[in-house]
């Protein structure tokens, strides 16, 4: 990755951008800016997952869309029986519908593979909430990795080991193993959430794009290298199965 110049990264990125942003429109007819800082949620809606933590303190958020323009895009199904999860939807569909005119932001419909490949490529950051330690690994945050973008995400599963701080991308909250109750554990995530989107985040996106460009490319040198399938048959295969 040493050898890749920032140029090529970033023309790749947006090459996957342009294609997320055609395909958002061509599905729900909203225009979103290539300039703009693009964030991406999406896995299966379960209540563990915690889908809807961005969007805690609707204010803040619309707050912190003045310093920076954001772009939320979301997708993610919930199993037939997972009723709290079918409620997490709800629930976006209808903070998205209180941000409307101020925060651009859509839920895709019928997440799958296709989706899923153009969702980790074409945004610029992607996000994870899970209540710890319920995330068992948090696959998609490596393909995310895999394409470039950049991980935000609470401190659980993989990310625990795969996070270096403002490296390849940044942590929300406590280690799981801190020994904080729920309700304050919640508390300072959130706080960790807005603080960083709106300090150091939004500020490295617009105001210091080649840095940018360098945690894209430890994304890929300092997480994908190792979190990736190759690693987990082998694995398997030698720790495991033999
Ligand atoms: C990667 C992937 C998942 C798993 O994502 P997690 O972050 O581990 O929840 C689920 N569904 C699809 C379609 C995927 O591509």
């Amino acid at each position: 990755m040493d050898e890749v110049s920032h140029e090529e990264i970033w023309n790749a990125h947006l090459k996957a951008k342009k294609a997320l942003l055609d395909h958002i429109a061509e599905k729900t007819g909203v225009i979103m800016d290539i300039n703009v800082l693009t964030l991406g949620f999406a896995r299966r809606a379960t209540a563990y997952k915690r889908a809807a933590m961005l969007f805690s303190d609707p204010e803040r958020l619309k707050e912190i869309n003045r310093t920076g323009k954001l772009q939320l895009v979301f997708a993610g199904k919930a199993h037939p029986k997972d009723d709290a999860g079918k409620r997490v939807i709800k629930e976006i569909y209808n903070y998205m519908a209180g941000l409307r005119g101020e925060v651009e932001a859509v839920y895709l419909e019928n997440y799958d593979l296709d989706l899923a490949a153009r969702m980790v490529s074409g945004v610029d950051v992607w996000l994870n909430t899970p209540l710890p330690p319920m995330e068992a690994s948090g696959t998609s945050g490596m393909k995310a990795a895999c394409n470039g973008a950049i991980n935000f995400s609470i401190l659980d599963g993989w990310w625990i080991e795969g996070c270096i701080e403002g490296v390849n991308g940044w942590a929300i909250g406590p280690y799981p193993m801190v020994p904080i109750g729920e309700n304050e554990r919640r508390r300072i995530e959130i706080k960790d959430l807005y603080n960083k989107m709106e300090y150091l985040i939004i500020p490295k996106f617009y105001h210091d794009r080649d840095g940018w460009r360098e945690m894209m490319r430890s994304s890929i040198s300092k997480t994908a290298y190792y979190f990736n399938s190759h690693r987990m048959m082998r694995r398997y295969i030698t720790e495991a199965y033999l």
